[in-house]
């Protein structure tokens, strides 16, 4: 009965996802070659569409690789120029930048359906269905109409905004009485909940799969969810506002969305760690061509045993890097330091570090686990001390500060 239902809400929003579904199921089987052919026809593609724009328009003739790399601050302060006009975008979305200020990104129809697809791809490859249960952890309260929308799809919405608790215990409760097939959640907010479950020593009920996405995925955070969810696949959308990037396949790697997608690393170091570029080979209204998303990763060399010949991402260095300045003028990646810091949080539940760039001041505020125990503070004291040469303050707090989208920063630098 529900089947006939999402293929009627596809008739009407004009998204014939089945069928895109199965042409991108049938990638699963293509040799490399093969992917690289559809790649470059579908790159001949968005070229014509970004000759119409002024931007690209003197590079009609190129290949990618001649395209100049496109910075953040580019899209955003040509974004007139960029724009192709032939047709009005479909939609403007807006994404909070590292400075804070949200930026624009227009998205094709295309775009989004393209990213739609990519996630019935990922329940396919799970032998799941759209129409399953699933309980949904993430963003800001929606309104009436659109928790009505969610019900209708069999999909419970929980907030992940300042998540208390009190919060978390309701929200356990409510996975425990539904028994959803399917979890989605942040990976702080399901830090925050499995924290509490512990604590508490209450059970979850296991999904046949628990997946991620919206914020970085540190891996102190992926061991944990697998920790507690050992009878559910686990799995990572590595998405942003402007592609669907990556899926996690049953296997446990990271592949990458070739049918959406053409990735390129640039800037290795010698561990062959870089900046990822991606090309979306469907954003025809605004063409996102070798778009420099700030985040660094690396491409594993190995084929992935699953059998798909898509690129691999083996690491994920997070997005928009965050950095201690430290006194001495260095630049200390957060990320760097992420498993020690959480290795000496013992009887922590959450942290967030506010790092002040100009003065080095450093703030670490935390949630106690098992409230009546005690939290030694010594240790991380002497980390951020003889690691990092700065002086740090502890406050204990009752929850966690979530941004206005309902994601949550481990890191934030204030100025
Ligand atoms: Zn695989």
């Amino acid at each position: 009965m529900h089947s006939y239902l999402f293929q009627l809400i596809d008739l009407i929003t004009g998204f014939n996802l089945e069928r895109n579904v199965k042409h991108v199921l049938s990638m699963d089987n293509w040799s490399r070659q093969q992917i690289e052919h559809y790649q470059k026809e579908k790159f001949e593609l968005l070229k014509q569409h970004a000759a119409k724009s002024s931007f690209y328009k003197p590079y009609n003739q190129e290949e990618l690789r001649n395209f100049p790399v496109l910075s953040k601050d580019t899209y955003t302060n040509e974004l007139d120029k960029i724009c192709t006009y032939f047709r009005k975008p479909y939609r403007i979305e807006f994404t909070s930048g590292s400075s804070g200020n949200p930026r624009k990104i227009v998205i094709s129809k295309e775009m989004l359906l393209a990213k739609r697809t990519s996630h019935l791809k990922m329940l396919h490859w799970y032998g799941l269905k759209r129409e399953n249960k699933e309980v949904y952890i993430g963003g800001i309260s929606k309104s009436m109409l659109y928790q009505l929308y969610y019900i209708f799809k069999n999909k419970i919405f929980l907030s992940s905004y300042n998540i208390t608790r009190e919060k978390a215990l309701q929200y356990i409760q409510i996975i425990n009485r539904q028994k959803p097939e399917i979890i989605f959640g942040y990976p702080y907010a399901l830090m925050v909940l499995l924290g509490y479950a512990e604590e508490l020593n209450l059970q979850i009920y296991q999904p046949k799969l628990i997946y991620t996405g919206a914020e970085n995925l540190y891996p102190e955070i992926a061991l944990k969810i697998k920790k507690h969810f050992p009878e559910s696949y686990f799995a990572n959308e590595y998405w942003s506002t402007e592609a669907n990037i990556g899926i996690t396949c049953p296997h446990g790697r990271m592949h990458i969305d070739e049918d959406t997608i053409i990735s390129e690393v640039i800037n290795q170091d010698e561990n062959g760690v870089g900046d990822l570029l991606i090309t979306n080979l469907f954003s025809y209204d605004a063409p996102i061509i070798r778009y420099q998303l700030g985040d660094k990763v690396k491409l594993s060399e190995k084929e992935c045993s699953c059998g798909r010949h898509t690129k691999i991402i083996e690491t994920i260095q997070g997005r928009d890097i965050d950095y201690f300045i430290l006194p001495d003028g260095r630049k200390i990646a957060f990320t760097e330091n992420s498993i020690q810091i959480a290795s000496l949080c013992e009887n922590i539940l959450a942290y967030q570090i506010l790092h002040k760039s100009n003065t080095y001041e450093t703030q670490f505020n935390y949630v106690k686990n098992v409230k009546n125990k005690l939290v030694n503070l010594e240790p991380l004291k002497n980390y951020f001390r003889n690691q990092l040469n700065i002086s740090v303050t502890l406050n204990e707090v009752d929850y966690i500060e979530t941004e206005s989208s309902g994601k949550h920063k481990v890191f934030k630098t204030i100025s």
